[in-house]
């Protein structure tokens, strides 16, 4: 029994809708098994798109530059932590990014990953492709609220 009840079973990742044979190959990484999955991937990858420039496919980008990857941050707003920073710092912060290797790409939402050889493509409603060995999408997390929905 008890007379309060808190339930904070954690949260999902929110996964993208996408078009193509390469779609479910996108990593999450919210858990242990999720990162060896991750680690495992890029034993075998030298390039990596991460869709979401938030804090985690920011901190996710920075590793993986710093590591010597070839890293692209995909995101439909103009600037990374678009939610966190005002704009003008957000440009700032774009421009450290890409003076530490990462490519941002700023106003885009990825709608179709397709297996190509030994790498995937990103495509866009507009512009042009872009090549990564390995697609880990850090777009946010949806609560777990099915306990509470069925109680
Ligand atoms: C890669 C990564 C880096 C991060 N870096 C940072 C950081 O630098 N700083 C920071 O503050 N945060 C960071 N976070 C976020 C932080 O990990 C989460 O905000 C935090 O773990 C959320 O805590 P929580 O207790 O809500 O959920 P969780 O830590 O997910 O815990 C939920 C728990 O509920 C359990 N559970 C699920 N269903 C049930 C059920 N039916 N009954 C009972 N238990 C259940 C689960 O097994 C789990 O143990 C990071 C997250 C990731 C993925």
């Amino acid at each position: 029994g008890y007379s309060r009840l808190v339930l904070a079973t954690g949260a999902d990742p929110r996964r993208l809708r996408l078009e193509g044979d390469g779609a479910a190959d996108v990593l999450s990484i919210n858990d242990l098994d999720d990162y060896a999955r991750f680690r495992l991937a890029l034993t075998r990858c030298r390039s990596v798109a991460i869709l979401g420039a938030g804090l985690i496919g920011c901190e996710f980008a920075n590793d993986l530059a710093a590591a010597g990857y070839a890293v692209h941050l995909i995101d439909p707003a103009q600037t990374p932590l678009n939610r966190l920073l005002p704009e003008q710092i957000g440009e700032i912060f774009a421009r450290a990014l890409g003076n530490g290797g990462i490519r941002f790409h700023p106003g885009r939402s990825v709608n179709r990953i397709d297996r190509s050889s030994d790498s995937y493509r990103l495509s866009f409603s507009e512009g042009e492709p872009i090549d990564a060995d390995l697609v880990v999408s850090a777009i946010g997390l949806a609560p777990r609220t099915s306990l509470a929905a069925a109680a």
